[in-house]
């Protein structure tokens, strides 16, 4: 190992190695999510050729590398094993280009999402992937792991956002495919390989990602209604009068509802705790004269047709916060009830009440006293779930992820919507896809990395 870190030490600058106790708690932080190992050395590249210079020695050596962004990741994706070489991408961090006329950004895998978000808003437009972890999670992290978040409805996952991209392979080789086009039919699209992929298959180093205008109005409500036909009707009604301007639509159980009200001193509630389900929805639009009139038409309407019983429309910018807050800001419930075990799933929306149903009902038979909590996207399949039975041994995690995960596969759903594999599901991820599509996605694995060294143990 001493020739391989001095032969890695010489491929980049005297602060682009870190080795022994200069390795700091960022390179091995699990947020919770398993446990690291102490890595070799993290490798902290400037350029895509030191990129490609690290990996040949590290596939030549048969040692195993761990791709990093911004840590931020919820399944222990970015984990390292002991003796794995880190390599993380924060110091390629440039903006290379922002295009006005064919509305892309080049830039470097390791540029903070904020820090992309300011610069397209700079130009006057806007990067429409965003997410709770924008001050710190990554270009090239959020590629990696196809990030969904707020706007999905709207523009898709991460994956809508990226036009080209390059990578380096495990063997070093450099995979430049930047492509600036909304169309290039032109063979396979190999970006795709790397999109969601988790580091398994090569690193991210570049991009090009497309920008979009920014919305002029956003107008926000936050409604309560008592049956899920009302919410799916209401979904429907939203979308068909309001001319393809939904922005978000997430949807509350009672249960979070109610968990908030009485464990979140510090939000406001904005409607009696007395509904079935709540829905917070944003609608973007580009005329402020009359956006907000067509908004509240459409509410008005929603009422009349019993959809919806109760609700508020924010007047400012800090009422949304507010709204919004209800929807994001549990942290200070969550604490009290910690430890928890928490859930990103999908599945498709008729089923979703089901879900909900049952996942309440089969946990507390198992565990009783339970506190099962679920919100999620609604407008994107995509629930979450936040469960705590007192204790969180990993027996305790097991039982719970086979109750969930068992009601998902048994809906025709996804084990992750959107925050990946990782070490976390990895038993699961037969639940979610079939024999020959996990051996597909094992030969492109053995095809691009023969030797097994990029992020092992990590998906497959
Ligand atoms: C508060 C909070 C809110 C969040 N909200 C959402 C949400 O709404 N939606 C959502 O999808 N996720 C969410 N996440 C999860 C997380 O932010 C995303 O998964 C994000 O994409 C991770 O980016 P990162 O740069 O931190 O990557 P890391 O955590 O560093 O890595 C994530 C994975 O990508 C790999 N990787 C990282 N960089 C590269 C690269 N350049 N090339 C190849 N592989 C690489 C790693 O090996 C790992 O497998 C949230 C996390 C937090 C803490």
């Amino acid at each position: 190992m001493t020739d391989l870190l001095s032969d890695l030490a010489a491929t980049v600058d005297a602060s682009g190695i870190l080795t022994g106790d200069d390795i700091g708690p960022r390179y091995t932080d699990t947020r919770g999510h398993g446990s690291a190992g102490a890595p070799a050395c993290v490798m902290r590249p400037t350029s895509t050729a030191q990129v490609s210079a690290i990996l040949k020695l590290c596939n030549d050596a048969g040692r195993t590398v761990v791709p990093q962004g911004g840590m931020t990741g919820l399944v222990g994706g970015g984990t390292p094993g002991d003796g794995d070489v880190v390599l993380s991408l924060e110091r390629m961090n440039a903006i290379e280009e922002i295009d006005p006329t064919g509305r892309t950004m080049v830039a470097e895998a390791g540029v903070v999402l904020e820090t992309a978000h300011d610069a397209a808003d700079d130009a006057g437009f806007v990067l429409p992937i965003d997410l709770g972890a924008r001050g710190s999670a990554t270009l090239g992290g959020l590629i990696s792991t196809n990030a969904g978040g707020n706007n999905v409805i709207r523009y898709g996952m991460t994956r809508q956002s990226v036009l080209g991209l390059e990578a380096v392979l495990a063997d070093g080789t450099v995979l430049t495919s930047m492509n600036r086009m909304l169309k290039n039919n032109a063979g396979y699209d190999l970006k795709q390989m790397f999109i969601g992929s988790e580091g398994t298959l090569g690193l991210v180093t570049r991009c090009v990602l497309r920008l979009q205008s920014k919305p002029l109005t956003t107008s926000t409500a936050f409604v309560g209604m008592d049956d899920f036909q009302s919410v799916i009707g209401f979904l429907s009604l939203l979308d068909s009068k309001l001319g393809g301007g939904l922005g978000a639509f997430e949807v509350m159980w009672s249960e979070y509802y109610d968990f908030v009200d009485e464990r979140c001193p510090s939000l406001k509630p904005p409607l009696p705790a007395e509904h079935k389900y709540y829905v917070l929805t944003d609608v973007l639009g580009a005329d402020p004269e009359s956006d907000k009139e067509r908004f509240e038409t459409v509410l008005e309407m929603a009422h009349t047709q019993g959809l919806i019983q109760n609700g508020v429309v924010a007047q400012s910018d800090a009422d949304r916060d507010d709204l919004w807050a209800v929807r994001e800001g549990a942290g200070e419930g969550f604490r009290a009830i910690a430890p928890m075990f928490t859930y990103d799933v999908s599945m498709p929306i008729l089923t979703m009440d089901d879900f909900a149903t049952r996942a309440m009902a089969d946990i507390e038979a198992v565990f009783p006293g339970a506190t099962t909590l679920i919100l999620g996207h609604l407008g994107d399949g995509n629930l979450h779930a936040v469960v705590a039975v007192g204790e969180g041994s990993g027996e305790s995690h097991r039982k719970v992820n086979d109750i969930l995960y068992g009601i998902i596969r048994d809906l025709g759903g996804s084990v992750s919507a959107e925050h990946g594999i990782g070490t976390e599901k990895r038993d699961y991820l037969s639940w979610s896809r079939t024999d020959a599509e996990v051996e597909v996605m094992r030969m492109l694995k053995r095809t691009l990395d023969p030797k097994g060294i990029l992020n092992p143990g990590k998906v497959l």
